[in-house]
């Protein structure tokens, strides 16, 4: 114990958590990111939930995207999940009972296990006035939703004491836009710009309600495998930024709809894949 709180067990590693926003498995499978893949090869997973905030408040709490596994009790496949993070942080003995009451990783981290804790997140539904912000020693919602490599810049690590980091990165996120693109050229979900259609300007179709226009759903997609093929570049420079003994894990908090069964985006959506993520961890490359 000093006064920073308690020492960390010897040998404890730096955990890095990086939350690629929106991110369809499938858009990352199309974009195939080298420094990605030099983690480990991506998995197919599920979110707990089809939204930004519950879907971090989640995984703050250890529960990483999951494989849907049948017949298990899911109380056997929280306890089983949570086991991992013995080998994620290098230290014996994480059980999922000694997160107990609070339940919450950063709050583990810090005053049980002697991290600095800190989040640099993209996406204002997040921001350091959520309760989502609880037990880090810095938070900060960037200034812009679509810069990551802004965040590498800031990056601390010291010897005395590992860090854990929360990323959220914006660039997979709609619009999917990359750090250097004219706001004025983003695409817009709007009748102006014409990513809807109405379905009685299609012959014999006398409905007046609004669907979307596939091809434009297809640029939208295509937007987001080059935003992948984008971060993937910032993904490498952070390798090269972080200590040997640090733990990676790069996946979404929920995916996106494309214009399947008349659905775009994610939020107040029930569809397989706005659930289907990517998952990829080990040791930095
Ligand atoms: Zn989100």
């Amino acid at each position: 114990m000093n006064e920073l709180g308690p020492s960390a067990p010897a040998g404890a590693r730096n955990l890095v958590i990086v939350v690629l926003d929106s991110l369809r498995y499938d858009s990352w499978v199309a974009a195939q990111p080298p420094n990605l893949a030099s983690l480990g090869p991506v998995e197919q997973r599920w979110s707990y939930a089809s939204w930004t905030a519950p879907s971090h408040y989640n995984l703050l709490m250890g529960l990483l995207p999951h494989h849907s596994p049948q017949g298990v009790y899911a109380s056997e496949y929280y306890k089983d999940d949570f086991l991992k993070y013995s080998e994620r942080l290098g230290i014996e003995g994480i059980e999922f009972r000694k997160m107990l009451p609070s339940l919450y990783i950063p709050t583990y981290l810090r005053n049980t296990l002697g991290y600095r804790t800190a989040a640099m997140v993209s996406m204002p539904v997040l921001n350091e006035h959520t309760c989502v912000n609880r037990d880090f020693d810095a938070y900060e919602l960037m200034p812009t939703h679509n810069d990551m490599a802004a965040m590498l810049d800031k990056l601390e690590f010291s010897d005395e004491r590992p860090s854990f980091y929360l990323l959220n990165v914006g660039e997979t996120h709609y619009p999917y836009a990359l750090p250097d693109e004219d706001p004025s050229e983003w695409p817009r979900i709007s009748g102006v710009h014409g990513v809807f259609k109405r379905l009685d300007d299609e012959p014999g179709k006398g409905d007046a309600r609004e669907f979307f226009d596939q091809d434009k759903m297809r640029e939208l997609q295509d937007r987001q495998i080059r935003s992948v093929e984008y971060v993937d570049g910032v993904i490498g420079r952070l390798f090269d930024k972080l200590p040997s003994n640090t733990w990676v894990i790069v996946t979404s908090d929920h995916g996106e709809l494309f214009g399947e069964e008349r659905y775009f985006g994610h939020g107040p959506v029930m569809h397989e894949k706005v659930f289907e993520v990517p998952f990829v961890e080990g040791m930095v490359p």
